[in-house]
């Protein structure tokens, strides 16, 4: 199949944007975190590796093959997480967006090892009852991309990576920008209760919550 170069510039564009306003919300911290957008069933557009997104531009996200994760266009590494990228889209036809963020307060969640029950009505729609948690593995690994595929199921769009960060499908950008952010509310939110129901509150708790409000609303949330 040939590529739609059109379309490809169009996500190339849009992708941009996208990442200024994850960049501003914190959810790629530094050069951290990485952001997929399918073309069709063959192609996928992804973030080059290590790269400032306040600086990029569209001709630095590369595009691979999605089956092989082989560069057909790009000159910059293409990110090292293009594998669990890859890997959302085979399993999920329905997802066309697949965003793995470092965002800080859900990224604090992964340390539990446990899966996330989600409460709100709005993301639960979005994203299931739960986040599912998947093993620990090194970033940017095949073993990684391996414990991430045996986690992957039509229930679930958000995914917590063990010590690191977190995988979001979506339909489409606006989407995974929205649902980023019910995550990160979700996890402010059940930090906050933990913290308050712990059977031995003490100054620190309440050091430690006003933190969480700091950092959750330091982010300008959509
Ligand atoms: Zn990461």
């Amino acid at each position: 199949m040939t590529l739609d170069q059109k379309k490809t510039k169009s996500i190339q564009k849009e992708m941009i944007t996208a990442c200024i306003q994850l960049a501003d919300l914190g959810f790629l911290a530094g050069i951290g975190g990485n952001l997929a957008v399918r073309v069709d069933e063959t192609y996928m557009v992804v973030t080059p590796s290590a790269s400032d997104y306040y600086t990029m531009k569209p001709e630095d996200l590369c595009v691979l093959r999605i089956d092989t994760l082989q560069m057909v266009e790009g000159t910059k590494q293409p990110t090292t997480e293009s594998g669990i990228h890859a890997s959302f889209f085979k399993k999920r036809p329905d997802i066309n967006v697949s965003l793995h963020t470092h965002q800080p307060l859900a990224s604090a969640i992964t340390l539990l090892g446990k899966d996330l029950i989600l409460s709100e009505k709005e993301t639960k729609e979005r994203l299931g009852d739960r986040l599912v948690m998947v093993s620990y593995a090194p970033s940017g690994t095949s073993f990684l991309v391996r414990a991430f595929q045996s986690k992957i199921t039509d229930k679930t769009n958000g995914y917590l990576l063990k010590n690191h960060g977190i995988v979001c499908g979506a339909k489409d950008l606006k989407s995974a920008i929205r649902s980023v952010s019910l995550i990160e509310k979700e996890a402010s939110e059940f930090l906050r209760k933990s913290i308050q129901n712990h059977p031995n509150p003490n100054r620190l708790s309440a050091r430690v919550i006003k933190q969480i409000n700091t950092i959750f609303l330091s982010a300008r949330h959509t």
